[in-house]
């Protein structure tokens, strides 16, 4: 969709390219009715022998002034495009409304989807009566800290969804709203009254920036947005988190992230874009009997507060909905006075690869909401660990801060869980993906635990977390 760069450079395009201020209308042809909001007949008779005299921009809406105090109001929605043809070329399918010139040339709109929409309105009220007078400024206008506080500070609802608001702000879509949140190092989950005046500052003044660059270089052309009908816009190459889903950080090198807010894809790193609602977090992981909980239990000692994945998964089991869900993964388990039996669930699991990946995915959805939920209530301000063994798998490295990765040498691992359980086969077995080379990288602290308690205290004690 068209965002405020893009409809920019169409304005630019069909006023210093195609002349289109010099044009009048001679005669109007609307192919789809549902595109022109109010009459059609009105639509058509009123436009007859009136003048471009120029076009402006709102937000993501095009304005055509035009002699006899009228204006064309135009939203392209998801796909419409504006083209100027000579008057021999003939309409294609998807031409809805063709605007035919006293020169011989026609402006055509031309839309997929369908969902692009104009409205003709007066010159004289067409800022106060809708669609317009539901669009807040842009980025670029005055805009003053009130405001901002006014209409940030006060709701609970993500950042990413508060940008893409045009009652607030107008001309920022889902692109621009990732590279804003980006640039400000702000992740987009975090609710609007967490922001600081700072925050709310640094936002408009990144989104000044950004979509100004964007102009620069003609938009950001992804799937199907031209300036004109052979010209592509040049931002896309520049763009440092929007359709960069799991490529490496462009400040940080952290792979990035895509989730889902208010429906809408959202792509930002998740290590060096802060949400200002979470308290700090320390990630500890590291394979089976490597030595988690005692790590966890020196930074309980140092005023951290503990996490328990353990007690939060479980819970998850006890979710009836998620119950359901289970049975209908694996009809043959059984759940007793409402719980489930998690042995028979373990071993089933050995043996059923396909269901284990259905089951693992769907439970950690239920637990990174649950975690999240969990972190917001302790808030901003406080310090948490978190024991998480399958923490990129899950993506709870979403949370963290920092992660603390635990080595363990293989041997010594068997040997700790021969003494724990009498037989290590079946816990290495069930816990082989625990623990992938690459992810090492992805940690801020390695430790090796080989030796005893004191040695493992002592190394914690020298990373000074
Ligand atoms: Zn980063």
């Amino acid at each position: 969709m068209p965002e405020l760069p893009e409809v920019n450079n169409i304005i630019n395009y069909l006023k210093n390219h195609e002349h289109l201020t010099t044009k009048t209308i001679c005669k109007v042809d609307v192919l789809y009715d549902y595109t022109i909001e109010g009459s059609k007949d009105y639509f058509i008779n009123a436009l007859k022998n009136k003048r471009i005299l120029d076009i402006t921009q709102k937000g993501k809406y095009i304005i055509f002034h035009l002699s006899d105090d009228l204006v064309i109001v135009s939203h392209l929605r998801m796909e419409g495009k504006y083209f100027v043809k000579n008057e021999d070329v003939e309409n294609t399918k998807h031409d809805l409304v063709i605007f035919h010139f006293t020169d011989n040339t026609k402006l055509v709109y031309n839309d997929t989807r369908k969902f692009g929409r104009m409205i003709l309105l007066n010159e004289k009220n067409y800022l106060s009566v809708p669609p317009l007078s539901k669009v807040g400024p842009e980025p670029f206008e005055n805009i003053s800290i009130a405001y901002l506080k006014e209409n940030y500070q006060t709701k609970n609802i993500a950042l990413k969804q508060l940008l893409l608001d045009q009652s607030i702000i107008s001309g920022i879509g889902n692109i621009y709203a990732d590279e804003i949140c980006f640039d400000t190092k702000l992740n987009p989950r975090t609710p609007g009254k967490f922001l600081s005046d700072d925050d709310l500052l640094n936002i408009v003044s990144s989104a000044r920036k950004i979509l100004t660059l964007a102009i620069n270089f003609g938009g950001s052309t992804i799937k199907t947005y031209h300036i004109a009908e052979d010209k592509e816009g040049n931002y896309q190459s520049h763009l440092n988190v929007y359709n960069r889903e799991n490529q490496p950080c462009k400040r940080c090198g952290y792979p990035l992230r895509k989730i889902f807010l208010n429906g809408r894809g959202t792509t930002f790193c998740p290590r060096c874009q802060v949400d200002k609602s979470l308290p700090f977090v320390l990630a500890l992981t590291g394979p089976i009997a490597s030595g988690k909980s005692s790590v966890n239990a020196y930074f309980v000692k140092q005023g951290f507060i503990s996490l328990d994945l353990d007690n939060i998964v479980h819970e998850v089991y006890k979710d009836k909905t998620v119950q359901k869900e289970i049975k209908n993964i694996i009809p043959s388990l059984k759940i007793v006075e409402g719980n489930i039996d998690r042995l028979y669930l373990k071993q089933y699991l050995i043996n059923h690869k396909a269901a284990k990946n259905d089951l693992e995915n769907y439970l950690y959805e239920g637990l990174y909401n649950l975690v999240l939920k969990k972190l917001r209530k302790i808030g901003p301000g406080k310090k948490v660990v978190m024991d998480v063994p399958l923490l990129f798998k899950s993506h709870l490295d979403d949370f963290a801060n920092k992660i603390l990765l635990i080595q363990i040498n293989p041997n010594i691992q068997r040997e700790r869980l021969e003494k724990r359980s009498g037989n290590s086969d079946l816990y290495l077995k069930l816990n082989k993906s625990y623990f992938e080379q690459e992810d090492i990288k992805k940690a801020d602290f390695v430790i090796s635990n080989n030796s005893n308690l004191e040695d493992l205290y002592k190394e914690l004690d020298n990373l000074n977390i």
